[in-house]
């Protein structure tokens, strides 16, 4: 029996070795029973760039997580990334050292016979309009030019004041808006023609159901590893979502 697991919102970094461990140690022992693994975004807390990964001065965390899944795709495991919001300047350096295919965000794929749209997640919040307009300056190829032009500390500065800006921002906003914007989730849906979503983001773990123009839709939410862990689980098309 073939077993599929999906992933997101791991935010590795280098102030939570405990949790990194437990990745290491997921990918060493469950990953290696699965057939396929996704990772749908923000594996890394942040990400300044691959060129990190050759640089004398990096972090090593990106080599070690990039030969970590080097080594299950070598064990015959499919592998695939999707970009988050913190890790959306993963490229196609990181995926070839990682062993790993890069899929856009959305994607569509067929799971165990199922169409499945897999997405990160942050596309489905169109309440918080801050974040959206932020989205599509961080994603422009002018932005992503000038930011990869700089040197690697400048560029740490940069995403380490980013993102204090982001957590006192998030201390003040309303629980819903950091939620999907349920319009937003039956427009994605609808344009795919899918009954199964499967999305990382709000770190709000859960199976929902839903009628989409008279169709029985379900989406499944996928858990951070902050404090806990855990992914959605497929075998015999059957979701299944485990939280550590
Ligand atoms: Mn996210």
């Amino acid at each position: 029996m073939s077993r599929i697991l999906l992933i997101s919102d791991l935010h590795l970094s280098g102030e939570r070795p405990a949790i990194n461990q437990r990745f290491f140690d997921f990918l060493h022992v469950a990953a290696r029973q699965a057939a396929a693994l996704y990772v749908l975004g923000d594996l890394f807390e942040y990400w300044i760039g691959d060129d990190e990964l050759d640089a004398a001065d990096g972090d090593p965390l990106g080599r070690q997580v990039a030969d970590a899944f080097n080594e299950l795709s070598r064990a015959g495991v499919s592998v695939a990334l999707m970009r988050g919001n913190r890790d959306f300047l993963l490229g196609q350096r990181f995926c070839e050292a990682a062993g790993m295919r890069l899929l856009n965000d959305p994607f569509v794929v067929q799971l165990e016979g199922t169409p499945t749209l897999l997405m990160h997640g942050d596309t489905l919040c169109t309440d918080d309009l801050d974040y959206q307009a932020w989205r599509r300056i961080a994603r422009s190829d002018a932005w992503q030019r000038e930011f990869l032009s700089k040197p690697l500390t400048t560029r740490l500065e940069e995403v380490r004041a980013l993102r204090e800006r982001s957590k006192a921002k998030l201390e003040s906003m309303a629980a819903e808006i950091m939620d999907v914007n349920a319009d937003a989730v039956r427009e994605a849906f609808r344009t795919h023609g899918v009954a199964r979503l499967i999305h990382g983001h709000t770190h709000r773990p859960a199976h929902h159901q839903c009628e989409v123009d008279g169709r029985f839709c379900e989406r499944w939410v996928m858990p951070d590893w902050y404090e806990r862990g855990g992914y959605v689980a497929i075998e015999s098309s059957v979701p299944r979502l485990a939280v550590f």
